[in-house]
């Protein structure tokens, strides 16, 4: 079943690439990482050379493919797009190096999912744009090395502490993405109704965005869904009632938590009291992947305190407790959890 709040990229997301932001000045929040970037285009255009390897970090559905194909564009160059576990062998990336024009982007979405072998070969692309490639076997092997063009490669990873030290260091600008405001939401779904031409009220906007996750993905998703509620209820207009209605149809809650979440933060209080549980059991009780758990679902409970990480596992805070309308920890007897 699809989860409505996931940050995944999932098939049909099509609307994704008509909201998607076509400059640095259209794209919004992410000051920081915008403000640096500006700097180093600039630098970069006026020296005519190709800008240093970026590697963006930070849970999915933040921007980071949005960001590598502006850059490509404010620089004026080429851009190339691939993916960490596409790359299975090291032949596909030497076609796909050698086929770069001077300056171009080529964007690895998970990188840190990389086959060894083929990081292998990245690490002198990158370095000295040149590929050291083995031809033949045996006795008769012989190895060839080619020049490449000079080009930016732009790394994106949800999770940057699996990345190994020799590809990290070879990215001359990292840069991490955080979780948006409610306020940048905001302005990132009456962007989106706007080119969805639907109706909106800058309270039906703001209720949205209170419930996206931190996630302009998510927050794209839930407008989508908050339309199709308001057209088949013939509203007027998006406002606070008509999206509160159909997300709470869409069983997300007032913060933006779904089902899933509410089955992880309830596991841990019901089958551990609290924690600290370790993920590996936690992923178990819950059927669903480690991966799934630690690159989608804990970042935004750890970044809005429902949960804590100890070297134990996790625990659950207070404030999830009190989400869940419990009082906290040390219940003789936990009721049945109010699951919406
Ligand atoms: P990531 O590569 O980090 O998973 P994407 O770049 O694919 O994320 O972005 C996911 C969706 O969110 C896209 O539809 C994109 O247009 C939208 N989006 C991301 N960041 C912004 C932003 N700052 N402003 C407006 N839309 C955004």
């Amino acid at each position: 079943t699809e989860r409505l709040v996931t940050s995944a990229k999932q098939g049909a997301d099509e609307f994704e690439a008509s909201v998607r932001p076509q400059s640095l000045d259209e794209f919004i929040g992410q000051e920081q990482a915008r403000a640096n970037l500006r700097i180093f285009i600039q630098a970069a255009r006026s020296r005519g050379d190709a800008l240093d390897h970026v590697l963006f970090a930070g849970p999915p559905g933040l921007g980071k493919t949005t960001l590598a194909q502006i850059m490509s564009r404010e620089l004026g160059v080429g851009f190339r797009a691939t993916s960490g576990p596409v790359i299975s062998k090291a032949g596909d990336l030497a076609a796909l190096l050698t086929n770069l024009e001077d300056r171009d982007v080529l964007f690895i979405d998970e990188i840190h999912r990389l086959n060894p072998a083929v990081e292998e070969i990245l690490y002198p692309a990158m370095e000295d744009f040149q590929l050291d490639l083995m031809i033949g076997e045996g006795p008769a092997a012989r190895s060839v090395r080619i020049d490449l063009a000079k080009f930016t490669l732009v790394g994106a990873t949800t999770r940057a502490g699996l990345l190994t030290n020799p590809l990290r260091d070879r990215f001359g600008i990292p840069i991490r993405l955080n979780f948006y405001s409610v306020e940048e939401l905001q302005r990132v779904i009456e962007r989106g109704a706007r080119v969805l031409g639907a109706p909106m009220l800058p309270e039906g906007a703001r209720e949205i965005a209170r419930r996206a996750r931190g996630t302009p993905r998510i927050a794209g998703r839930l407008l989508r869904r908050v339309r199709d509620f308001s057209d088949v209820a013939g509203s007027p207009a998006i406002d606070a009632e008509v999206a509160d209605k159909a997300l709470r149809m869409l069983e997300v809650d007032n913060e933006g938590l779904d089902a899933l979440d509410h089955r992880y933060l309830a596991c841990i209080v019901h089958n551990y009291d609290g924690g600290p549980v370790g993920i590996e059991t936690l992923a178990a009780a819950l059927s669903e992947p480690r991966d799934a758990l630690e690159e989608i679902v804990e970042p935004y409970l750890l970044q809005q305190g429902f949960i804590g990480r100890t070297p134990r596992g996790r625990v659950l805070t207070l404030k999830a407790y009190r989400h869940l309308g419990l009082s906290g920890p040390k219940r003789q007897s936990v009721p049945d959890l109010p699951l919406f």
